[in-house]
């Protein structure tokens, strides 16, 4: 970190300022200029308040040269994370596709599409028992009773189970009874939520705000790591541009980047990316290509029926055929899938 200093700052208070950051352990360098003088940190500078800093009338201002987030930032983990859910393997070269309906509608729906997308190749089961509708008058989901169903999904499929918690309150009961607990975009930013999932000793598939920037997403990731919690997964699933023809927009340049500057394993959502089934073949196939882990795909067996995201919902025979080609496109990448 580099702290630049106001022209004609006294020694008095360099020396002060100087004695602060050396009392949090950090070391410094002082340089004088001619014009400038500036004054480098070096150490672990999360433990610096930017904000506090800038806020000193002979601070000119403040360059970080380091990112703020630590636990997550491959510079000092360069190995991939690879996270075990029941055996299947998450990250590392390792290609995981979660599939499902947008939400549990009933128990013949979650058990057929679970089998469905069971038998295509699909290694988790996704489902929402509790939804983030953005009209209160929509279909809210079945919560706990949608929970049970799941579980049933499980036992009969014998896939483990990703789905999402909406209230840091439902903490406890989703260690017990889900395999990955997923944070919605919507929540990516509920540091009350993200701290008590840092608690815990469960994968997090962490989804990425509809108008975070990567570093954002990264910096949710960190609190759930901070507390201990490092089995984080990250998920892209479009962002809010100008563009409407889509639902939001997939970056995928996002996913070479987060390859860059994290270890944990990233998975690409093409359902929510896009708001259109047809759009969830090729993003998907783009996704792997630009060197995703996994995707997590909405299946539905009746779309046009179905209580939420019918739109963007596959059908079973369409998502088969998918997974046919994401194995063959898998091997041109050797990648496993
Ligand atoms: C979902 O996965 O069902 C969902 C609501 O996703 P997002 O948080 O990305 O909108
Ligand atoms: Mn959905």
């Amino acid at each position: 970190m580099i702290v630049q200093l106001k022209l004609n700052t006294s020694e008095e208070k360099v020396q002060e300022l100087i004695k602060r950051i050396k009392d949090k352990g950090l070391d410094t360098t002082y340089v004088v200029g001619d014009n400038h003088s500036i004054l480098g940190v070096l150490g672990d500078t999360s433990r610096i308040n930017i904000d506090e800093l800038e806020a000193q009338e002979y601070v000119e201002k403040v360059i970080r040269i380091q990112e703020p987030y630590k636990k997550a930032n491959r510079a000092f983990h360069p190995e991939d994370t690879i996270i075990d859910v029941n055996g299947i393997k998450i990250g590392g070269g390792n290609i995981v596709v979660m599939a499902g309906p947008c939400s549990v509608e009933s128990r013949e729906q979650i058990i057929s599409v679970a089998k469905d997308v069971k038998k295509a190749g699909a290694q988790i089961l996704r489902g929402g028992a509790y939804k983030p509708r953005t009209s209160p008058y929509a279909f809210q989901g079945l919560e706990l009773e949608g929970l049970e169903l799941l579980k049933e999904a499980r036992k009969e499929t014998g896939m483990p189970i990703v789905t999402e918690i909406m209230s840091s309150d439902l903490v406890d009961r989703f260690v017990e009874d889900v395999d990955i607990i997923q944070v919605g975009a919507r929540n990516m930013q509920n540091f009350d939520l993200l701290k008590k999932l840092g608690k815990i000793d469960k994968p997090i598939l962490l989804k990425r705000g509809m108008s975070a920037t990567i570093e954002e997403l990264l910096m949710s990731a960190e609190y759930i790591m901070a507390g201990g919690n490092h089995k984080v997964i990250l998920c892209e699933r479009g962002i809010r541009t100008f563009e409407t023809y889509t639902r939001n927009t997939l970056d995928i340049s996002a996913i070479p980047v987060l390859k860059k500057l994290t270890h944990l394993p990233i998975i690409v959502d093409p359902s929510h990316a896009t708001g259109k089934y047809w759009l969830v073949d090729p993003l998907s196939k783009a996704s792997l290509a630009a060197g995703a882990d996994g995707l997590i795909i909405e299946v539905h067996n009746d779309p046009a029926c179905a209580l939420c995201d019918g739109p963007q919902s596959l059908k079973p025979k369409k998502f088969d055929k998918l997974m046919d080609e994401l194995r063959i496109l898998s091997k041109a990448l050797n990648v496993r899938l």
